[in-house]
């Protein structure tokens, strides 16, 4: 019997967990956790995004800074807005959703970022200190991503873990994790050759791709645990398909062989903001020099 991972239900428990622990932090500590997200532009999903983060911080009993700029704002100004976030005492999580637009570089606003407040976990220390196994801010997606595996194989030890994906937003962090965690690692990518033996060896399999329903049915071991990462919009073309979301794997034909395996939409992607909320809460505690 294939275990359909409801990603839903385990970020709602995560998410309940950080409000009872955000309680208990304002009344030990006199304030809320505080997160500032940062928009720029109006890009229609990543304000679906920022929308969705600034009321389930709300929900999770934080302080929830909202800052959106225009889309012709320079990489000055927006360099500025994060200097003043660093040294905001109330803001102990800062989040600049991305993509930005083009003529602001990212990867110098993400350094920018004091990395103790960098609960995206993307800034290069936190990458190093993941890669150390020194105690940082993790990126929120494989957080939740192996919270999910975990939810169904608590011991990883020795088991295959193929990833698809080397991403530093997905692949490369989930791979250090799994690492971690005792995991055999693979890593795969876009010049791996023959994907679907090296899937078929994968008692773990965590797709990253960007492709939709890249990984067929028959690549799939039978009764391995399976971590959809991927979203993809289907185009409005596709007769019945239109604009559906579909993952990287072919759920239909992946879920007749998994043990357990994750949903598009309702897997991975709410686990996403309920550990960027579960990292501000571990920043607000170090900040504080509480243990996390
Ligand atoms: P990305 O930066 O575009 O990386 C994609 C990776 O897939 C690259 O390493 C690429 O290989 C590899 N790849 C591309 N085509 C391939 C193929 N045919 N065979 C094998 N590997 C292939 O993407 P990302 O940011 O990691 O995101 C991956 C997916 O996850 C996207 O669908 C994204 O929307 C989704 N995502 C979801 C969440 C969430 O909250 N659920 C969060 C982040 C991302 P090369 O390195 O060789 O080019």
């Amino acid at each position: 019997m294939t275990t359909i991972i409801d990603g839903k239900a385990v970020a709602a428990a995560l998410r309940a967990d950080v409000a009872k622990d955000a309680i208990a932090f304002t009344g030990k500590y006199g304030r809320r956790p505080g997160l500032a997200v940062v928009l720029v532009g109006n890009d229609p999903a990543s304000e679906v995004y920022v929308g969705s983060k600034v009321r389930l911080t709300r929900e999770a009993e934080m302080s929830s800074f909202e800052h959106r700029l225009p889309a012709e704002t320079s990489e000055a100004d927006l360099l500025a807005l994060v200097q003043k976030l660093n040294e905001d005492d109330l803001v102990d999580g800062i989040l600049v959703q991305l993509p930005v637009p083009r003529h602001i570089d990212s990867g110098k606003v993400i350094q920018a970022i004091d990395p103790a407040k960098d609960v995206d976990g993307l800034h290069p220390e936190n990458a190093g200190r993941l890669m150390a196994g020194l105690p940082g801010l993790a990126p929120c997606t494989p957080l939740g991503s192996m919270l999910l595996i975990e939810s169904v194989q608590k011991d990883l030890s020795g088991l295959h873990a193929v990833v698809i994906g080397r991403s530093v937003l997905v692949g490369k962090p989930i791979a250090q994790m799994l690492l971690a965690a005792n995991a055999t690692v693979t890593m795969a990518h876009s010049r791996t050759k023959d994907l679907p033996a090296m899937c078929r060896s994968a008692d773990i399999l965590v797709a990253a791709v960007g492709v939709p329903e890249l990984v067929k049915g028959d690549w799939i071991k039978p009764g391995a645990i399976v971590i959809d990462v991927g979203i993809n919009r289907l185009p409005p073309s596709e007769g019945a398909n239109k604009g559906r979301l579909v993952g990287d794997v072919a759920f239909d034909e992946a879920k007749v062989l998994a043990g357990a395996i994750t949903p598009v939409p309702g897997g991975v992607g709410p686990m996403t903001i309920a550990c960027l909320l579960q990292n501000t809460l571990t920043a607000a505690r170090r900040r504080v020099g509480a243990t996390a």
